[in-house]
């Protein structure tokens, strides 16, 4: 579609879409030329009245809904409120004249959050005491119908979607209206992402309800549709000027409705929308290119059962941030199929109610299409999609045949707040990695699998049961990208799995460590003491070689947890490290990267960000600016963004910035200006603080990200 901006493929439609040229036009004749108040009498009112009316007819006409009534108000949300309120004020009045109604209004545990939401809140307002119940799906979606069945004599109310925006999963409705046959419960039906995809013909139905919005077919937000069945009860809720019928009062959205008219209009001209079979086979043809670029992709709703627009998938090992991260990079518009909060991504509640693992649901991918889609988009769709997977074999998050780029350093994976930590030298090839958790282990030996690295000791700082089995679950998963299985290394490992091959002399002591080219690892246990009980910790420090020279970097495991942060008061600690070496803790839930012994300086997020409207006149004002791109690998791979002539990008992961820090501190402090940038600004706003918290002060991030300053 033209409206497209060719940069950009969108596929997330089941959120939302472009309006469609046609809608457009009518939206804007509507604007500039048939603009009058419905309500008026006058040539320009009735000029409005009949466009509205025109959108109605042919609305009724296509959903099959002549007989019953067919209001437009301002989305599905407006929908499900109207109509639970009817149902609910009806039920009240059955019941004062001592009718039985129920004790229960019953929902689909998929259903959009609109509609428990709803049911709570006029239930509430209503001071109903209905209990409210989500009816049971099975791992694909599907309703539990035995549960409807055993739980329909007690309905007030019924609500079951027609298809699910996440999964695309379609309801069968027909089955469930087998079941309401005898009963007195009213029944909603949410056909928003039905619409325009699948045929629905409402008054062949009980249905006392359906609704619909605007922005999910090429029309533009604000609007919607509320179908009334004939004779189920109706209460406005909204009273005032009384149009609509009063039914539903407010001057009505007059563009919004013959945008959505025209787009009803042209479901039936038979050029604008594909045919189901069409949208079938666009769907398989990108099914084809996931699997491409994400080998083991798993479904998480069979296509059978689901809108042939939508591809609900998962990818082992990945997450749906990393995913969506990736996509975007790529200007490929997809959902991450759970809400995300800066702090923690939530799994999707939709997944959860399928009862899917816990890791399928928290990488799940929603891909959807609007079915107006042409065979051109969904071939320049799948080129990128390919390019995507070529950028994750490159840098090793999938495995492939491509030359992968050697990692070196300190990189740091994490899980929720836990994190892994891999030494890695590529001179030598070889790795060391503290705290495995088994959610990163198959990444691991992926990524070791295809850098060609060894990994020469699988570090613990904990020695308990759990620990030691993650280690040992990672060193099976590695097999021969295990280096330390000779016998005589094997059989001097510790129980925290080190051993050392090297003799190091620090402050004219010999100090045992292990060797990583240039680098060594050296095991400390260090008791902390206080008030508490102390406690003995398992601390790593790694350096390069020069004698005397401070360890650049500890692992400190659960040591900064347990001293709450206070670090700098475990003075056995700060024998052996100095104020510039960058503790690496096994738990973050702050989000703090690195920290320091020396007291922490408190950072103000908003003194530091740089609006990307001032971007251009921060770079002027500071002509040295080196901007940190600290989006990961396969990101950087994918996305060209332009940046004022003359200015110089440096490219540092969030996942490796613990190797950043280590350079921007020991640098003559504060001479360059750092300016951090990331996709959204969530990554890039932790790298500054981390870097301000450490003193660094001549530290900035874009707020927004290249999301806002490309735009
Ligand atoms: N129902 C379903 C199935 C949806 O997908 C959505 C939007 O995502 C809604 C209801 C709510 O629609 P709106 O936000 O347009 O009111």
């Amino acid at each position: 579609m033209s409206t497209y901006s060719s940069r950009v493929i969108y596929l997330d439609s089941n959120a939302t879409t472009p309006v469609m040229p046609l809608a457009l036009e009518a939206a804007r004749a509507v604007m500039e030329d048939d603009y009058g108040n419905p309500s008026s009498v006058h040539s320009s009112g009735l000029q409005a009245k009949a466009v509205m009316e025109n959108a109605r007819k042919t609305a009724c006409e296509l959903l099959g809904c002549s007989d019953g009534k067919l209001l437009f108000v301002s989305g599905a949300t407006e929908g499900i409120q109207t109509a639970v309120f009817s149902a609910l004020l009806a039920l009240r009045d059955r019941k004062a004249r001592g009718e039985d109604i129920g004790t229960d209004l019953l929902y689909g545990a998929t259903e959009h959050k609109a509609v428990p939401e709803s049911l709570h809140h006029w239930n509430t307002v209503l001071n109903l005491n209905f209990r409210v119940i989500a009816i049971p799906v099975d791992s694909v979606g599907r309703h539990d119908l035995t549960f409807l069945e055993q739980h329909i004599k007690t309905a007030g109310l019924v609500c079951t979607m027609a298809a699910n925006n996440e999964t695309g999963v379609i309801t069968k409705l027909d089955e469930i209206e087998k079941l309401l046959k005898d009963s007195a419960a009213y029944w909603m039906v949410d056909g928003v992402q039905a619409l325009g995809k699948l045929p629905l013909k409402l008054n062949q139905h009980r249905i006392d309800y359906s609704l619909f919005s605007g922005h999910k077919l090429y029309a533009p937000k604000g609007i919607g549709m509320l179908y009334v069945h004939k004779d189920a009860p109706f209460t406005p809720l909204l009273a005032g000027g009384g149009q609509e019928g009063s039914l539903r009062s407010g001057t009505e959205n007059v563009s919004g409705i013959a945008a959505l008219g025209a787009v009803m209009q042209a479901l039936s001209d038979g050029v604008t929308f594909r045919d189901h079979a069409s949208l079938h086979r666009f769907r398989l043809q990108l099914l084809e290119a996931m699997k491409e670029a994400f080998p083991g992709l798993i479904l998480n709703a069979p296509l059978e059962d689901t809108l042939p627009t939508t591809l609900n998938f998962s990818v082992p090992g990945l997450t749906s941030k990393e995913i969506l991260d990736l996509f975007d990079a790529a200007d490929v518009r997809v959902s991450a199929g759970s809400a995300c909060s800066a702090a923690k991504a939530q799994p999707s509640f939709v997944l959860q109610a399928m009862s899917l693992p816990e890791w399928q649901a928290a990488s799940a991918v929603r891909v959807s299409f609007g079915p107006a889609t042409t065979q051109e988009y969904i071939d320049e769709a799948c080129k990128r999609v390919r390019v995507c997977g070529e950028a994750l074999r490159k840098t090793c998050m999938v495995t492939g045949d491509i030359e992968p780029l050697p990692a070196d350093g300190v990189i740091q994976l994490s899980f929720g707040s836990a994190c892994t930590w891999i030494i890695a030298d590529a001179e030598s090839k070889q790795c060391c990695v503290i705290d495995p958790l088994p959610e990163l282990n198959e990444r691991i030996a992926k990524y070791m699998r295809c850098q060609h690295y060894k990994v020469k000791a699988i570090l613990s700082t904990a020695s308990h049961d759990h620990q030691v089995g993650h280690s040992a679950q990672l060193r099976s998963l590695l097999g021969e990208y295990f280096a330390a299985d000779e016998a005589n290394m094997l059989r001097s490992q510790d129980a925290f799995g080190f051993f050392s091959d090297l003799e190091l002399t620090r402050n004219n002591q010999v100090i045992k460590a292990l060797s990583l080219g240039r680098q060594y690892v050296q095991q400390l246990h260090i008791r902390t003491e206080g008030n508490q009980a102390s406690q003995t910790f398992t601390v790593y420090l790694v350096g390069t070689g020069a004698s005397n020279s401070n360890p650049d970097f500890a692992f400190c495991g659960d040591l900064v947890i347990a001293c709450q942060g206070n670090i700098e008061g475990v003075r056995n600690l700060r024998d052996y490290i100095s104020d510039q070496t960058l503790i690496c803790s096994a738990h973050d839930p702050e989000k703090l990267l690195v920290s320091r012994m020396q007291p922490a300086e408190p950072c103000c997020l908003e003194e530091v960000t740089i609006p990307s409207h001032e971007l251009e006149t921060f770079l002027h004002d500071h002509p040295n600016t080196v901007m940190i791109d600290v989006r990961e690998p396969y990101e950087q791979q994918l996305s060209h963004f332009d940046v004022p002539p003359g200015t110089r990008v440096v490219h540092v992961p969030l996942s490796r910035l613990a190797n950043g820090v280590k350079q921007w501190l020991q640098g003559s402090q504060n001479d360059e200006t750092l300016l951090f940038f990331c996709r959204t600004g969530g990554r890039s706003s932790q790298a500054v603080q981390c870097l301000r918290r450490l003193g660094y002060q001549n530290a900035w991030h874009v707020a927004g990200g290249l999301a806002l300053w490309q735009h």
